[in-house]
């Protein structure tokens, strides 16, 4: 990225990775960075994640092509930084349709868009991954897609910050609720809960789940469908897990430590949002997907639950991200993104790019907060019914 002449001073509000990712961008390019976060790093989404890398599924070309972009900047991230391979790997994902359904459709759109797709016949599935119980796997066969793995943020997002930090960015974290400081139509910095103001010439909202209800607190529209959700992480396995799972009842991925993350929708569904804004997770929600876990592992271990770690899941009325400039609001900038754990390199880094350099970036275009007008008309969903069945 080529840095500027002025030394821009810009706040990033949120400590997930899309924050990360937009500061250690932002301070490569030269700009002077604060990273303002409510809690400590990682606390929201991205600390509760499966965090499959992916562009699974059908999808329009410029959101595959994006996507495809992001698996390839973790590939890079990956080769040039060895130590990070305990925390992303690319051991490849399976995914299998539920009874009465088919994910020929879905093979076949991969294919045509030259994603690294490999239809496995159950009698192939233990060889191609032998940590999957074929038994259980659907009677066409699955997909197996072995370009793809996943990242644990919780370690990825520390490393991401030390490095801005180590280029001169400030982080503040437990800040409580920030908000952005509008004058006069322009955004000139951020308040945090304390009543501390820091002046700004730019400010990014990548508050998550919070972004919606941030922005229409300044007048604008972003549609909305986050959800409550919540993953299990489970004691350590004593089987070795490679492959991310994608099967009809329960999502597997393995963390660095030896533990699994579970999660799925029908489980997600269960989770209630008490009154006070709390979440509260049913137990037999969480027995549930131990249970469905362990029924898709080769040799059906007996898996506990450590803990569960329940929250918003940010996901954009349509479905794609939402990234670059508030329209209106000179000087404020938003990220955000559903599939933040694959899309939080290469968001981080075009917005940063944007922002130093003053030059939209024609990959994001399909991705722009403006496409949602102020009248809440519901932009068209792209993709196929399949696109929902994997979509992450
Ligand atoms: C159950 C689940 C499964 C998922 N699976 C996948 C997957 O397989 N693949 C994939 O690519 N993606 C997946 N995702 C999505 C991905 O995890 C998210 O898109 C990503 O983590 C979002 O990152 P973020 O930085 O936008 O938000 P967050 O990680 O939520 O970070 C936002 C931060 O902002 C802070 N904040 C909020 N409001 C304020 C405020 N007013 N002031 C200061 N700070 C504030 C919060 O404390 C938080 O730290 C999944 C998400 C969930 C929940």
């Amino acid at each position: 990225m080529s840095s500027t002449s002025r030394k821009k001073h810009v706040v990033v509000i949120g400590g997930g990775i899309l924050g990360a990712s937009t500061a250690v961008h932002l301070a490569r390019g030269g700009a002077q960075v604060t990273l303002v976060t409510s809690g400590s790093l990682a606390n929201g989404a991205s600390g509760r994640s499966i965090a499959w890398l992916n562009s699974s599924g059908a999808r329009s070309a410029e959101y595959h092509y994006l996507r495809l972009l992001a698996i390839d900047r973790y590939r890079t991230w990956s080769v040039h930084h060895p130590e990070s391979r305990e925390y992303i790997q690319f051991n490849g994902a399976m995914k299998w349709a539920a009874p009465g359904k088919t994910f020929r459709d879905t093979y076949a759109f991969e294919r045509s868009r030259g994603y690294e797709s490999v239809w496995v016949e159950r009698a192939d599935v233990a060889a191609v991954a032998p940590d999957v119980n074929a038994e259980v796997v659907a009677e066409e066969g699955a997909i197996f897609n072995p370009g793809e793995g996943w990242v644990n943020m919780p370690d990825f997002i520390p490393v991401l910050v030390a490095e801005a930090v180590a280029k001169g960015a400030k982080v503040i974290q437990n800040a409580g609720d920030a908000r952005v400081d509008v004058q006069e139509g322009v955004a000139v910095g951020v308040t945090l809960a304390s009543g501390t103001r820091l002046s700004a010439d730019e400010v990014v909202l990548a508050t998550g789940g919070d972004v919606p209800a941030q922005l229409a607190a300044l007048g604008v529209t972003v549609q909305d469908r986050t959800p409550a959700a919540f993953v299990v992480f489970t004691d350590p396995v004593d089987i070795e897990v490679k492959t991310v799972l994608n099967t009809p009842r329960v999502a597997v991925r393995p963390t660095p430590d030896g533990r699994l993350v579970l999660d799925s929708d029908w489980a997600e569904q269960t989770v209630v949002v008490e009154d006070d804004g709390s979440f509260t997770v049913p137990q037999e929600s969480v027995q549930g997907l131990l249970e469905e876990a362990s029924k898709v592992l080769a040799g059906n271990p007996l898996l506990t639950a450590q803990h569960v770690g329940a929250g918003l899941k940010p996901i954009p009325g349509d479905g794609l991200p939402v990234v670059g400039s508030i329209p209106g609001i000179p000087g404020l900038y938003t990220v955000f993104s559903h599939s933040g754990a694959t899309l939080g390199l290469i968001l981080g880094e075009l917005l940063a790019e944007e922002i130093l350099t003053g030059t939209p970036s024609p990959v994001l275009e399909s991705f722009r907060p403006a496409r949602f007008g102020s009248d809440n008309a519901a932009p068209e969903v792209v993709g196929t019914g399949a696109w929902e069945a994997v979509m992450r």
